[in-house]
């Protein structure tokens, strides 16, 4: 009999798309999957919670991580806060034999494919790039200068998809949770 190992699903794609909405979906119906809690220099919004969406880190703190390798990947995103993924909390979900799930962004993405041989990339894709800008101009939480900056990220992620295992068009979010789930393995009963 072969068993197959527990498996590291990285969940990545262009601003806006809608990959934090589809993880608190997973979060809220599925809480079978266990979803990484990114560190970040970025201040909370409203209603975020700390050691729940994100921990939220001053920067040297996030200095310390990174210098003491606690990182399994981490960048700048959008040219101003830095993320990352904390290494050991997926290490040991990945020794206990349960599949993890890390929402991150593209570089963070490309650095787990270089460090993780046998992890599952999933790209979220907007139904049309126009209906992209819409949500990105929609959701009105950003500046005139960050939205533009937030385009430009943008149009540069859509032309990644090639590189990933799996597309997954968010045209509903609980359609586009449902397949997550399905394609991560995941035992949903
Ligand atoms: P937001 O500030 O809107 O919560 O997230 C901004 C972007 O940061 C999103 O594209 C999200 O996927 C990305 N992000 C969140 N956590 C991480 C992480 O740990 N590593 C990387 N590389 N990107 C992340």
């Amino acid at each position: 009999m072969t068993t197959t190992p527990a498996r590291l699903t990285v969940l990545a794609g262009p601003t806006a798309v809608g990959k934090g909405t589809v993880s608190a979906d997973v979060r809220a119906r599925y809480p079978q999957v266990w979803l990484s809690v990114s560190a970040t220099t970025r201040p909370p919004r409203p209603g975020e919670v700390d050691g729940v969406h994100y921990r939220f880190v001053s920067p040297d703190e996030f200095d310390r991580m990174v210098a003491e390798g606690e990182l399994l990947e981490w960048a700048v995103v959008h040219g101003r806060h830095r993320y990352g993924t904390p290494r050991r909390p997926v290490e040991e979900r990945l020794a206990a034999g349960e599949p993890a799930l890390l929402e991150i962004d593209l570089q963070g993405a490309r650095q787990v494919r270089d460090t993780m041989p046998g992890a599952f990339f999933v790209f979220l894709a907007p139904p049309s790039f126009d209906e992209l800008v819409r949500r990105l101009v929609g959701r009105g939480t950003e500046d005139e200068e960050e939205r533009a900056r937030r385009l430009e990220t943008a149009r540069v992620e859509m032309a990644a998809e090639g590189e990933f295992d799996h597309v997954i068009v968010n045209d509903d979010v609980a359609r586009a949770t449902d397949e997550l789930v399905r394609v991560m393995g995941v035992t949903t009963g």
